[in-house]
């Protein structure tokens, strides 16, 4: 225990902001868990059983302003008038993970990007577990690393880690950090400035010396702009898809292999995870293991045996030889481009939602190549019909993915794909992505 801290706050009582107060209560700190909303029944039931207390429906300022350290969910702007109001007061907000990284003293890999993330941090899980090593995961879904840390049983946590949580990291040290790309996303939050969000996404290299390593997407132009300006001491091992010469891996076109280290060579046509940007994630996991002494054969095993996680290019089901995939976890352009670049067969395309300052533009080639007819599914498609018309013949409006699945069913003939990949936020007419996505498989499932 820290002795010059004895108060922490915590703002948000999500995952991470509970798995945060439990494992600041079992370090003996003295812990308050305020939320601006309504915090669910299971964290009530866990913060009352560990004697810590919490509010919500507002904050008491008094009672955050005399903490020690406050620790903030990433969903909380720094724009916000809260931190603001905190920072003036000295306190310096920090996220869960720089805390719970305290203490432990197990090797961290920590993955950003704006795309790819969620999907990488499995994979490099499953191929450091399929060689029997001790290793959790923490991000998005699931535990938090604090939580895990309580007991710390891991000899290596993979965290997922994105901008908003790196704004608040100033001492944490990954022992390798990765870097997936760096395309527009979330700008409302950086000025609509991608070179400030990408100056968020390089601060997980922060505190890297040369013991440690740095894996990165050398085909990236904006990582690329960023590394003039950043001084990297960490041992880079970069990746592409294009330049057969980096360290860390390639894919080879022609081969239709990929290169770990120049070492091991795979096939693409083995690994688990189609698409471009798949093989991208597959290299990054087949560099990290190596770096941590995986063995070859497991590599190559759980390269080829993982599952794809939920909502991600998911494969649905195929109805009278129509596929039908799932890609709901879509919500940028991005993301929807390396979805259509992967799709082999004709394809009717489902997109829309909320708009996040989108240019259709990128994907006109790939529409064009593409796909036949495009289902929108989101409340104003203005956009969306503006952008395709005349690139497609065919765009019919949903406001329900029963609609949207009913016309694909239609519009798509054997051996074509459904594709629902939005690449737009799913605010408007759904809870979240994956309701979107849960819907859409439903509304396959009974058709
Ligand atoms: P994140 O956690 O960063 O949001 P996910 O793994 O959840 O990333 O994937 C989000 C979307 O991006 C999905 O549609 C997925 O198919 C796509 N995607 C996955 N990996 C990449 C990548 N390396 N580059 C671009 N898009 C990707």
């Amino acid at each position: 225990m820290n002795t010059s801290i004895q108060h922490i706050v915590i703002l948000g009582a999500g995952e991470s902001g509970v798995g945060a107060a439990l494992l600041a209560k079992a370090k003996g700190y003295s812990v308050f868990v305020s939320d601006a909303g309504e915090i669910k029944d299971k964290y009530k039931a866990e913060l009352n059983e560990n004697a810590i207390e919490w509010e919500e429906g507002g904050h008491t300022m008094s009672r955050i302003l005399n903490a020690d350290e406050v620790i903030k969910s990433p969903g909380i702007p720094n724009s916000s008038a809260l931190i603001k109001k905190i920072r003036k007061a000295g306190l310096r907000p920090i996220c869960d993970i720089e805390f719970a990284a305290r203490y432990t003293n197990a090797k961290l890999i920590a993955i950003t990007g704006s795309n790819g993330k969620t999907t990488t941090t499995h994979l490099v899980h499953h191929v450091l577990e399929t060689d029997g090593m001790v290793v959790e995961k923490a991000g998005n879904v699931g535990v938090s690393l604090a939580r895990s840390i309580i007991e710390d049983k891991a000899e290596c946590y993979v965290i997922e880690l994105s901008s908003f949580q790196l704004e608040d990291m100033y001492d944490f040290k990954a022992d390798i950090a990765v870097l997936l790309n760096i395309t527009p996303d979330h700008l409302d939050r950086y000025n609509d400035s991608i070179l400030e969000y990408g100056k968020a996404k390089m601060r997980i290299i922060q505190n890297q010396t040369e013991d440690d390593v740095f894996i990165y997407n050398a085909d990236d132009p904006q990582i690329n702009k960023q590394l003039e300006t950043h001084k990297v001491n960490a041992k880079s091992y970069p990746f592409s898809l294009v330049d057969q010469t980096v360290e860390g891996g390639f894919y080879n076109k022609e081969e239709q292999t990929i290169t770990i280290k120049n070492k091991l060579t795979m096939s693409i046509h083995d690994l688990a995870l189609k698409g471009k940007h798949n093989v991208q994630n597959s290299l990054v996991a087949g560099i990290a293991g190596r770096l941590v002494d995986i063995r070859k054969e497991s590599i190559r095993e759980s390269l080829a045996d993982f599952t794809n996680v939920e909502h991600r290019l998911e494969f649905v089901a195929k109805v009278n030889g129509i596929e039908f995939i799932n890609d709901s976890k879509a919500t940028n352009i991005n993301a929807t481009w390396y979805a259509l670049e992967s799709m082999t067969n004709p394809t009717v395309w489902v997109v829309g939602g909320v708009d996040k300052g989108n240019d259709y533009e990128e994907l006109i080639p790939l529409v064009q190549e593409k796909v036949k007819a495009i289902i929108c599914l989101g409340k104003d498609n203005s956009k969306i019909i503006e952008a395709f018309s005349g690139v497609v013949d065919t765009i019919v409006e949903t406001q329900s993915p029963v609609e949207a699945v009913g016309f694909g069913y239609q519009l798509a003939k054997k051996d074509e794909t459904v594709l629902l990949s939005p690449a737009c936020a799913s605010f408007d007419l759904f809870e979240n992505y994956e309701d979107r996505g849960q819907q859409f498989k439903n509304a396959v499932r009974s058709l």
